[in-house]
């Protein structure tokens, strides 16, 4: 099978990614075999492939948003039969074991094996996944809209729980991508106020498409106090100019993996009034669960670009320069 991976990081530029013809994995104890159909591009593959986040193995097959068939099935798996539909998003195991997955919050698992980070992902022609950490897919969705919600979605949908906003309270969205834009529909689908502030015309023209209440540049001043905001840009500068916007007691969620340096903090403008920064790392299978039950019942849809599968260099750096809105896809 061909496979893409992570061959010497950097800029996206100067061509991080290879593809490699590979035989096809064997699956394991619990495991299946997915046949990929496509897979989202997120923008933490293009953190591992410019290198701001550490390489976990070398050579990795980047991909964590991925759609597609069983074909085989390792000893023991008996969740999935061959030929059914099924996700696969970053969470691929956590130890069960540790005080953190022993109180429910497997995200934080002291020793996590990730999609595209750890184990092989979705910019390939097959992967393999433990059979406990693969999703069943809402029937209402082509195997391309599924994709963008396996990780933007589900990252989106807890920073927006992280978020804390009350019912009909006021959102403020910073940065308007992939996972922002899915976010923004359940926001508006629960009936909250949703303030959009991004740079780039793709991603204002999609949020003033979605209803966002008011769409602004990523620096401007909200025109209400907001609730609660989710910083989805991977913009430290843009810290301070959010805690500014929130009205007192609300938090602001930090929804990427990686973020640039965050300026000093001015305690009485940005933090005082009990105003609360916080990060979402990863998320747990049940907040994977719930996501997906979300988007069908309200319609949550993925607005998407595709790409062949033979051009996900192509993919990643339409991302890194912003040359498309919503999600973008690789296809088979
Ligand atoms: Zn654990
Ligand atoms: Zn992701």
């Amino acid at each position: 099978m061909q496979a893409w991976v992570v061959d010497t990081p950097g800029p996206v530029d100067a061509g991080p990614v290879r593809r490699v013809e590979r035989p096809l994995p064997e699956p394991g104890s619990a495991q299946v075999r997915i046949r990929i159909s496509c897979c989202g591009v997120c923008r933490t593959d293009l953190h591992l492939a410019e290198g701001d986040l550490p390489p976990h193995r070398p050579n990795v097959t980047p991909g964590h948003e991925v759609v597609g068939i069983v074909d085989s099935l390792g000893t023991g798996a008996s969740r999935f039969g061959v030929g059914e539909r099924v996700g696969v998003a970053w969470l691929a195991r956590t130890d069960g074991s540790c005080r953190y997955c022993r109180r429910g919050d497997e995200n934080l698992c002291t020793s996590p094996l990730f999609t595209g980070w750890d184990v092989d992902g979705g910019y390939a022609d097959a992967c393999l996944v433990d059979e406990r950490f693969a999703y069943r897919l809402p029937d209402a969705l082509t195997d391309v809209e599924a994709a963008p919600l396996l990780c933007a979605g589900i990252i989106g949908y807890r920073a927006l729980r992280c978020a804390d906003v009350p019912p009909g309270g006021r959102l403020g969205i910073y940065g308007f991508g992939g996972s922002a834009h899915l976010t923004a529909q359940v926001a508006l689908a629960q009936g909250m106020r949703v303030h959009v502030f991004t740079r780039g015309a793709h991603n204002r023209a999609l949020a003033e498409e979605l209803g966002a209440d008011s769409v602004g540049g990523a620096t401007d001043p909200s025109p209400e106090p907001l609730d609660g905001a989710i910083l989805f840009a991977p913009a430290g500068e843009l810290v301070p100019v959010a805690l500014r916007a929130l009205d007192r007691g609300a938090a602001l969620a930090v929804a990427g993996i990686w973020l640039s340096a965050i300026p000093a903090l001015d305690y009485a403008a940005e933090l005082f009034q009990e105003r609360r920064l916080r990060s979402v790392t990863a998320n747990t299978r049940r907040d994977g669960e719930e996501f997906l039950r979300l988007a069908e019942r309200l319609g949550v849809r993925a607005t998407t670009v595709r790409y062949p599968m033979a051009e996900a260099p192509r993919a990643l750096a339409d991302l890194a320069h912003g040359r498309f809105g919503g999600a973008a896809v690789l296809t088979n």
